[in-house]
């Protein structure tokens, strides 16, 4: 049976949750203890698959072909782990089970309630993650804040568990912000006094209280929050501001937090073992030489967390070097604006990274025409391989309204389209979603990099390029590096010649890790560290 973290978040959203309960998994872990983790999203969306960027972030794409929320990516890459389906729960999900259920019989006529089968369907949702995991320990990540409507059935599920497995098998940990007041020059606790009061009204004490803060908290801030929310004052710790956030699993660990933990909940431990860890943070913080600068050329790029996934993959690939990365991030509609010169000539490398809809998809083009014709590394992802496939179909190929069924439906070179099979889909869960083998062929980019010619990647696509137009591009000297293993599908472009030009279906930024980063993207970022130097 295992234990659990519970870890709710009070005054503001966006505080950084996810990535205090990644740090604990990290610590949790490097005592050797088996420690799964899961995140609860009360939104009513089933999966945030159907939601918009700049509403939710980065939709962060599992194994098993979840779409969920990019707190996974963080749990993913600081925890070294592959999650599954069972580690993200919604209340859509919740609430279809429940219906499901009744529209069975399986209540025998009862009336359906929150209380109690929304909150049973949550704990068993719970429970199942932490079972499928065979974990020791699972950290239990709430989504939103405290004293939100649609927290509270989760909030009531877990006091529930409390009760029903023994309050030595459960530990709440409560991250809230402290601000601080310039005129004042005081770190102000009342916010946190009243998100711990909303949690006492649902029958809920903080066993940890974590703070995010810009300074060190003062003496008189720890003694208040102890006193009024009832908490002793070595269980008040800090989660300051970060230069680098794989830095904060060290300043928690510093700090004891997992010894709290382990200590409520009666787990004795190895110490831990977080020598890699160290090293790596060490590079993080290095100074580097000279900055590459990598243009992130997309639709969604005034929400820093749209690409996240890509922008710590690109960290990764930069750590083992002595460059140091500056991502440029450009809207692919200033290129449209502007022009590639202008936007893109002190670049030293371009990503164009997956995406949905037709807007800013000539400046995509145009951004990898320039590439391709300047010599400049390239590297697109998914969409971005897409535009790619067009582009080269267009300027090389010679079949000018070369497009994808996606943007002109009966466009006469649909060189991406959906498989005959296909027709018909709709939007919501209809995609090739999660990991797929993929076959790569020797003497390619790609299989230099791999150093293996079977790969397993995770997509979440609908279009695929059309088989039709293969032989054409082939003979014109687009390089199919990598396909599904029956052949099928295309997986991988890339082009001879060119410093580095590649594309692939998949979304290789969920399989990077901060101490194994991924050889695609070490690829692009070796290439224009290299033109870098050059200029
Ligand atoms: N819109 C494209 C498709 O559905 C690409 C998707 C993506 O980049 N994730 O195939």
């Amino acid at each position: 049976m295992s234990c659990f973290v519970f870890v709710t978040g009070g005054v503001l959203s966006s505080l950084g949750k996810g990535i205090t309960s990644a740090s604990l998994g990290t610590i949790l872990k490097a005592r050797g203890l088996k420690t799964t983790i899961m995140k609860c999203d009360p939104y009513l969306n089933v999966d945030p698959g159907t939601m918009s960027p700049y509403q939710h972030g980065e939709v962060f794409v599992t194994e098993d072909g979840a779409e969920t929320d990019l707190d996974l990516g963080h749990y993913e890459r600081f925890m070294d782990c592959n999650l599954s389906k069972h580690s993200s729960v919604t209340t859509g999900q919740v609430y279809s089970q429940v219906i499901q259920k009744e529209r069975r019989g399986d209540y025998l006529g009862a009336t359906v309630q929150v209380i109690p089968h929304i909150t049973n369907s949550i704990k068993d949702m719970i429970e199942r993650a932490a079972r499928i995991n065979d974990a020791q320990i699972t950290i239990v990540e709430v989504g939103g804040t405290v004293g939100d409507i649609e927290g509270q059935p989760y909030l009531e599920a877990i006091r529930q568990m409390r009760n029903e497995i023994g309050r030595d098998k459960v530990c709440n940990l409560h991250l809230t912000y402290i601000p601080f007041t310039k005129s004042l020059g005081e770190m102000k606790t009342k916010p946190t006094q009243h998100s711990v009061r909303e949690m006492r009204a649902i029958g809920l004490t903080p066993d940890i209280i974590v703070c995010r803060t810009q300074k060190p908290i003062t003496t008189e801030a720890r003694n208040k929050i102890s006193l009024f929310c009832d908490i002793d004052r070595d269980k008040v710790l800090e989660a300051r501001d970060v230069e680098c956030l794989y830095e904060v699993p060290l300043m928690l660990e510093e700090q004891g937090l997992a010894q709290k933990v382990l200590k409520k909940l009666s787990i004795n431990s190895e110490e831990p073992n977080l020598e890699e860890w160290k090293t790596m943070v060490s590079l993080f913080k290095q100074k580097k030489n000279k900055k590459v600068k990598i243009a992130v050329v997309g639709k969604y790029i005034k929400v820093a967390d749209a690409y996240i996934s890509i922008t710590e993959s690109l960290a990764h690939a930069s750590l083992q070097s002595n460059h140091g990365l500056e991502i440029v991030w450009i809207s692919s509609e200033q290129v449209e604006k502007d022009g590639t010169e202008k936007l893109l000539s002190e670049i030293d490398g371009v990503i164009v990274p997956g995406g949905f809809g037709d807007r800013g998809i000539e400046g995509k083009i145009q951004t990898i025409q320039f590439c391709r014709e300047r010599q400049i590394p390239f590297f697109g992802i998914c969409l971005g391989m897409q535009c790619a496939v067009i582009e080269y179909a267009r300027n090389v190929v010679g079949l000018e309204k070369a497009n994808s069924s996606e943007f002109i439906s009966d466009t006469p070179h649909p060189v991406i389209s959906l498989l005959p099979d296909q027709n018909g889909v709709v939007k919501g869960g209809t995609m090739r979603l999660g990991v797929y083998p993929c076959r790569i062929s020797e003497n390619t980019t790609a299989f230099s990099l791999y150093q293996t010619s079977l790969i397993y990647e995770r997509h979440r696509h609908r279009f695929e390029v059309n088989n039709e137009f293969r032989n054409l591009l082939a003979n014109k000297g687009l390089i199919i590096g990598g396909t599904s293993p029956d052949g099928q599908l295309v997986e991988m472009i890339e082009l001879k010649g060119h410093p580095f030009f590649m594309g692939c279906q998949f979304h290789p930024e969920f399989k990077s890790r901060p101490n194994r980063p991924h050889p695609l993207f070490s690829g692009l970022f070796e290439a224009a560290a290299r033109r870098s130097e050059e200029k």
